[in-house]
């Protein structure tokens, strides 16, 4: 060993120590951090199905392709970072001696290639990236960015860092082709070769080289060793645990559909014996999330996907997904000492601490712990309460987040401690709660209206216990029942599935509301009320029935997913179509044939309750489809889709129960979504859910366009086109009934 090898080996382990010495106690930290959260025994399970599923999302990228060119080169970037892990472990034989190689594979021609060829492909996609990132800097004259709020010289330095990493190692290679000791031929190793023609004949080249790479790599493990919330750093790891234990492994998207039942310790909450004094009532401190909470806030790689797709960030609300999930994560981690030193609060607000304890506790993390987590900035709190309301759930920011963060379980765990405990929410929202309590419906219209819609057909609607037998239990819902829109649209089902010869029947004045308005705002002694209270109605109804055969059709998709994916909570099981799905298997199977085209153009609203919450994108086109073209196909054009669409689809604004809050901050979401539609020259805009048609004709009438364009639902579209004698009217404004 020379003595320029003796002094870069000191060198290179000397700083290889103090990084991974920081590295061990950076891990440590945060592992306790997110220990600190609430338990939940229900990551564990299905142990298989998770490990298919992160495999499948950290390897096959089937997240991030969605965002092609971006996950194609994030994909080289990670396979080049893990493959050419080896390349650094490879330095510390080249710092000890320029002839140094990593033992076994080191000799390898095909080594030598992969590794080259990740190597180029690593430079041009980290080239690539920081392009992207540049070119979406939120400093950038003009446009929004989704980089707004992220950290983003750590971006800009693990990019850097990367390449620069990559670089070093084919100058490593270059010198060991201009001393003579490099093993691959030219074909295997093209650009080190090239390389290696640029440089001098020089041995302690190698050795020098390798150490600059060590040292740029340590520094970076250092920088982030000291920087546990650098998500976008520490995500190279923390992601492949966050996608484990995400909450339905095999879900196309986990955390949307159903909500997170409220828990207590890891267990379901029972109202009937809950304690506010002993359980946990939603979240009201940080570390009240459960440590998937935590480890979710600990992951976010601060890409803004969410952000970029958000209805309330983009119609200038102060929610962004993204900057609630950085709050809550920086929050978590300057709180920590104080956690982790015995402080906190009870549930009856008490300090854990003793005041002994208190004296030696970290200043900095006692002031955190005394923010609020829900508050103004005056009040110094964590989250402001006008972010918290302005969640619509629509599901957008966890459907696109490449790391699986259940922000809308988060959102509404926060939601629950602030009404049921707080009482404090938007207080118009009140009158929507008293009514589901006293009235079993949002408008508090009475009982013995919601068999009105029934009145002038030319049939009869058959009531359970009326008739013997029935495929479907035909579910009305609130605003099928009682709101007059709604209502021609139940109207248009109901002849549709008469006509096609479906036997089905209603509850009648035996429903109420699903629940899913005091669910999304955090109501779930309201919810647990009227969703047990239909459970009790369905099993009845179904008594005797396999699950198979206990089928419901639902004309809203707020109630659809609410009876399909949450009454199971509640020991209800039910087989839940959406009335799209039904028109379109019935279509299709020849029971209603569309004979009239319709005219003008269509284009289609997906609802996030339908679409992104329940994967239903292609019925309603289906039943659409075949309304335009009529008879023998001769309609004037398909469907045209509107630049944000299935999966990316932009909510209406009513969503999380906002349909019952006033929209005071930012553009109205609905107009911007009218906007869009209008952009494509449509005549008509398909809705399949009440509160989209409504939230989409208030925005047509507010534009003063209703003369342009008509907002109507996909059953009434098809209804006009099997049955054009029989199509009602669909111009009047809404309103509701009693
Ligand atoms: S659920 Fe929708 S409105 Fe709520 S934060 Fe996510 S993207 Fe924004
Ligand atoms: S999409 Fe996910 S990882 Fe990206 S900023 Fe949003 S929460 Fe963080």
């Amino acid at each position: 060993m020379g003595s320029v090898q003796i002094v870069t080996t000191i060198l290179a382990f000397a700083i290889t120590a103090v990084a991974v010495g920081l590295a061990v106690r950076a891990v440590m930290k945060m592992v306790a951090v997110i220990r600190l959260g609430q338990p939940d025994p229900t990551r564990f399970g299905d142990k298989g199905a998770r490990t298919k599923t992160m495999l499948a999302e950290t390897a096959g990228h089937t997240r991030m392709l969605r965002w092609s060119v971006v996950g194609a080169a994030h994909w080289f970037v990670m396979v080049g970072f893990i493959v050419l892990s080896l390349l650094v472990l490879e330095a510390y034989f080249e710092v000890v001696s320029p002839t140094g190689g990593l033992p076994l594979v080191g000799d390898w021609a095909l080594y030598g290639l992969v590794t080259e060829w990740l190597a180029i492909l690593g430079i041009v996609s980290i080239l690539v990236l920081i392009a992207i990132r540049l070119r979406n800097r939120p400093t950038r004259p003009g446009g929004k960015s989704r980089f707004t709020g992220s950290t983003m010289w750590q971006g800009y330095f693990v990019e850097g860092i990367i390449l620069a990493v990559l670089i070093m190692g084919f100058v490593i290679r270059g010198f060991k082709v201009a001393t003579d000791h490099f093993e691959y031929p030219v074909w295997a190793a093209p650009l080190s070769h090239a390389v290696g023609g640029l440089l001098p004949d020089w041995d302690a080249g190698v050795s020098i080289a390798a150490l600059i790479k060590i040292v740029i790599s340590m520094t970076w493990l250092i920088v982030i060793a000291l920087n546990v919330t650098m998500g976008v750093a520490w995500h190279r790891f923390l992601a492949f645990f966050n996608i484990f234990f995400k909450r339905d492994p095999g879900a196309n998207v986990s955390g949307l559909g159903a909500l997170r039942p409220m828990t207590s310790q890891g267990k379901p909450l029972d109202f009937e014996e809950a304690d506010p004094e002993k359980d946990q009532f939603g979240v009201a401190q940080v570390e009240q999330f459960t440590w998937k909470g935590l480890l979710d806030f600990s992951t976010c790689t601060e890409c803004g996907r969410c952000q970029s797709q958000c209805p309330a960030w983009n119609t200038g609300k102060p929610l962004s997904p993204k900057l609630l999930v950085l709050s809550l994560r920086d929050h978590a981690y300057a709180k920590a000492p104080y956690l982790l030193a015995g402080g906190g609060k009870d549930l009856t607000g008490e300090e854990k601490a003793t005041a002994a304890q208190l004296a030696h506790m970290d200043v900095l993390a006692l002031a955190e712990a005394e923010k609020p987590l829900i508050g103004t900035a005056e009040e110094g709190g964590i989250i402001d309460p006008d972010v918290l309301w302005s969640c619509t759930t629509c599901g957008a920011c966890v459907e696109q987040c490449p790391v699986d963060i259940e922000h809308v379980d988060h959102i509404v765990d926060m939601r629950r401690y602030q009404v049921l405990i707080e009482s404090s929410f938007p207080s118009e929202a009140g009158v929507m709660l008293r009514n589901l309590e006293n009235k079993g419906n949002p408008w508090g219209a009475p009982q013995n209206t919601r068999e009105d819609w029934t009145k002038g057909l030319d049939f009869e609607v058959p009531r359970v216990g009326e008739v013997d037998d029935f495929e479907y239990l035909f579910w009305v819902g609130c605003a099928g029942a009682f709101e007059d829109r709604a209502k021609k649209t139940t109207r248009a089902v109901a002849t549709l599935l008469n006509e096609a010869g479906v036997s089905f029947a209603i509850l009648g004045e035996g429903e109420t509301c699903s629940g899913d308005p005091a669910r999304r705002i955090g109501n779930e002694f309201v919810f647990q009320m009227l969703a047990q209270q239909n459970v009790e109605t369905l099993n009845e109804a179904f008594e005797g029935r396999e699950k198979s055969k206990r089928k419901i059709v639902a004309t809203c998709p707020h109630c659809f997913n609410t009876l399909g994916n949450e009454y199971g909570q509640l020991g209800g099981e039910f087989e839940v179509v959406h009335h799209t799905q039904l028109l379109a298997h019935l279509v299709a199977t020849g029971k209603l044939t569309p004979v009239q085209p319709v005219d003008g153009g269509v284009t289609y609203h997906d609802p996030c309750y339908l679409g992104r919450h329940n994967r239903v994108f292609a019925p309603p086109r289906e039943v659409l489809g075949s309304a335009i073209a009529g008879e023998a196909g001769q309609g004037d054009g398909g469907l045209i889709e509107m630049p944000r669409n299935s999966e990316r689809s932009f909510c209406c604004g009513a969503g999380g129960a906002r349909m019952w809050m006033e929209e005071k901050i930012g553009k109205r979401i609905n107009v911007d979504r009218v906007e869009e539609a209008m952009s494509t020259g449509a005549r008509t805009v398909a809705v399949g859910c009440p509160f989209c048609s409504t939230m989409l004709n208030d925005g047509v009438n507010g534009k003063g366009a209703g003369e342009q364009v008509e907002v109507v639902d996909v059953a009434s579209v098809l209804l006009r086109s099997v049955k054009p004698e029989q199509a009602p009217g669909d111009t009047e404004r809404a309103s509701v009934a009693g």
